[in-house]
């Protein structure tokens, strides 16, 4: 990102100088529909982010604008029951509304956003430029606010002002995020700890195409693992065990989502141990299964993604490939040896092509820090 450009346009657009802060994207290694079911998920921040340069205002207004999309919003801190607006100004609207209705008193700010992260592919876009502005906001306010309640905000406003039930993952790893490590993240608790990578270096490729279920199916695998929590009297599924699930009277496809739950949550503590005895090749197996549980058990796959990650195995530097985020398209990732990363990226684009007829993205990301002030 070209900060001196993104300062050069603020100045130009509110005649001030801006502080700039910034807030990344993510990958999950491990850890798939394990959050919203109290979970385990190893998230990483990316070296991808949200800019959000700021600078305060002597009113109470919001005015924030995008480099990367049109329109001009403005927010009035003091009328906080204003309807969600349906552009993206939503996501700034709801991290100003919901910190100041925690009790935080903010102050008025000129905003210019603009990104590096793909939107809209599954590195999640949305939490960034949420974390970002919370934090760009806070900081010109001058108030201490915590990384954690930083990321509970930031969900909140997905939930309540974009309409996405989604977990507390990708705030959390936006916010908390350590350059070379995952983070192991207990949602249930909210304990977490930051895992050493050993090395492990990822590549992400983007199908290109995202059918229309995404939405409703993601709604949909919610209410599957409740119910299916429900029959076994747990409050959660991180509760229940994989002999309750098989020997639980439950209809069969209830099992299969609450099958792959719990076997999900166990590859996430197996990669964590696999990390820390710098078995990549065991991390890899492990991402493999949680493909193969996602596409059978839990079913979010989708025959683009399965071509994906069956190129990518073929592959010989890679030791594991899994469709990422909610399913029905979007992103792979994959475990790739460093030295393999340029073939890798050169052939799946070019096979991936070859079978679907569709242009792939390949994203090379590095795993990278949390949210910060940059200038
Ligand atoms: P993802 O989080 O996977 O990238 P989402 O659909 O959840 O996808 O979030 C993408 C949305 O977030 C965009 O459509 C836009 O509304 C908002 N957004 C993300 N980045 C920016 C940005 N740089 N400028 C303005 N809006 C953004
Ligand atoms: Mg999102």
């Amino acid at each position: 990102m070209d900060l001196e450009a993104l300062k050069s346009q603020f100045i130009e657009t509110y005649g001030e100088v801006p502080r700039i802060f910034r807030a990344p994207g993510r990958v999950n290694i491990i850890g798939e529909h394990t959050d919203h079911n109290d979970g385990f998920v190893l998230p990483a921040a990316i070296d991808k982010a949200t800019y959000v340069a700021a600078a305060k205002r002597e009113d109470r207004l919001i005015i924030a604008r995008s480099v990367d999309l049109e329109g001009e919003i403005s927010i009035d801190l003091d009328d906080p029951n204003a309807e969600a607006r349906a552009d993206w100004g939503k996501y700034v609207q709801g991290v100003a509304a919901l910190t100041e209705q925690v009790g935080y008193k903010l102050t008025g700010a000129d905003i210019l956003i603009a990104s590096d992260i793909p939107l809209g592919a599954g590195l999640s876009s949305s939490a960034a430029l949420e974390v970002a502005v919370g934090f760009a906001l806070r900081s010109i306010a001058g108030v201490e606010i915590d990384r954690m309640e930083l990321a509970k905000i930031g969900q909140a406003a997905e939930h309540k002002y974009a309409g996405v039930m989604s977990g507390i993952m990708d705030q959390f790893v936006s916010a908390h995020g350590q350059t070379e490590h995952a983070l192991l993240l207990d949602c249930r608790s909210l304990e977490w700890s930051a895992v050493p990578l050993a090395g492990a270096s990822f590549v992400l490729c983007n199908t290109n195409v995202k059918h229309d279920l995404a939405d409703s199916e993601y709604n949909r695998r919610r209410m599957e693992c409740d119910a299916a929590s429900a029959i076994l009297g747990k409050s959660s599924l991180r509760g229940a065990t994989l002999s309750e699930v098989a020997n639980k009277d439950m209809p069969n496809v209830l099992r299969r989502r609450a099958r792959h739950v719990v076997t999900e949550n166990a590859r996430v503590l197996n990669a964590v141990a696999a990390l820390e005895n710098n078995d990549l090749g065991r991390l890899g197996n492990l991402i493999n299964e949680s493909h193969n549980s996602l596409r059978d058990d839990f079913e979010v796959s989708c025959a683009e993604l399965d071509t994906m990650v069956g190129i990518a195995r073929r592959h010989p530097g890679v030791m594991g490939s899994r469709m990422i985020g909610g399913g029905f398209g979007g992103c792979t990732i994959n475990l790739v040896e460093p030295t393999a990363r340029d073939a890798f990226s050169e052939s799946i684009a070019r096979e991936y092509r070859d079978e679907t007829g569709i242009e792939p993205e390949i994203y090379d990301v590095n795993i990278g820090d949390g949210v910060a002030e940059c200038i």
